[in-house]
Formats: structure tokens, C-alpha cells, sequence
């Protein structure tokens, strides 16, 4: 289905996000047609505005007062917004998100994805784990402040 600029799929206990999230996305009417558990997958969500940032609000608090809400592969655009609210956190899993880094060595930019499971315990001392960069194979850093992508894991 189309929301706007927004390609929405659902399969099964899976919500998968895709493009625009903005004035024409009213995500907070899906809550009633999710199921109680839902895995979230927004890795292909480019853009947000506050209209779309207030929507995606909308969803999460809907969704996680039913059952449980488990996010996979947070957009870049989307975990930064979300960094701003940290309460948006609360009851909410986020199991992987992309964060912008960069390469000491060769100065190549990406945004890997980042298994916050299994950095869990750095992610909460506010600490961005080292990713190997692609290119060159050298060491890459979040080229961010940790505080814009890691203040929801800070326990
Ligand atoms: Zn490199």
C-alpha cells in the first residue's frame, strides 16, 4: 500500500517502511491494522519531516501500549529524530540502526548498519563501536556526535 511517498508492507508481524515519511504518511492509522507484536523495518525511509516525525510518534506509542515493538534497521533520518525524544525508547527494542561514520583512514562516508544488540553494553556508555570500512577494510568512527544516535540506549 501507498501512504503518499511512502511504500507500506505489511507481512505477517512485519512492517516494512520505504521512502517518504511526511505530511501525506498518517502512520498513526495503522496501529489498528498491526498486530499486537510488530518488528519494524524503516532501512529504506530516506526522508522525515516533523509531520511525518510527529506521525511515526503517533505509530510507536499506539503500538507499544498494545504488545511488543521491536525496531530493525533504523533509517539514519529516523534514529536522529528519535534521539531528540528518548522517552520514544521506552518499551520500544531497537535491534539495529544505521549511523553515518567515517574512515580515518581513506575519508570514505557510509552509514553501516549497527547491531545494537550486540553492542549493547558500549551503546549504553554512550560509545559507538568501531565498524571496518569497506573500502579500505581501515577503521571507521561515527562521524557524528554519539549523543545524536546514542541517547536511547543510555540507561
Ligand atoms: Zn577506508
Amino acid at each position: 500500500m501507498k501512504l503518499g511517498r511512502l511504500d507500506v508492507e505489511i507481512a505477517g508481524e512485519r512492517l516494512t517502511l520505504t521512502g517518504r515519511i511526511d505530511d501525506a504518511s498518517p502512520l498513526g492509522e495503522l496501529v489498528s491494522q498491526l498486530p499486537a507484536n510488530v518488528v519494524i523495518d524503516t532501512s529504506g525511509v530516506t526522508f522525515v519531516n516533523s509531520i511525518g516525525m510527529r506521525e511515526w510518534i503517533r505509530l510507536l506509542r499506539g503500538l507499544r501500549e498494545r504488545g511488543t515493538v521491536t525496531l530493525e534497521r533504523v533509517a539514519d533520518v529516523l534514529i536522529t529524530q528519535m534521539n531528540l525524544i528518548p522517552d520514544l525508547g521506552n518499551n520500544v527494542r531497537i535491534a539495529s540502526f544505521h549511523a553515518q561514520y567515517a574512515c580515518n583512514a581513506c575519508g570514505a562516508e557510509v552509514a553501516p548498519l549497527i547491531d545494537a544488540v550486540a553492542h549493547a553494553e558500549q551503546l549504553q556508555r554512550l560509545k559507538a563501536p568501531p565498524m571496518p570500512c569497506p573500502e579500505c577494510q581501515g577503521q571507521m568512527e561515527l562521524a557524528d556526535f554519539p549523543e545524536r544516535y546514542l541517547t536511547l540506549f543510555r540507561v
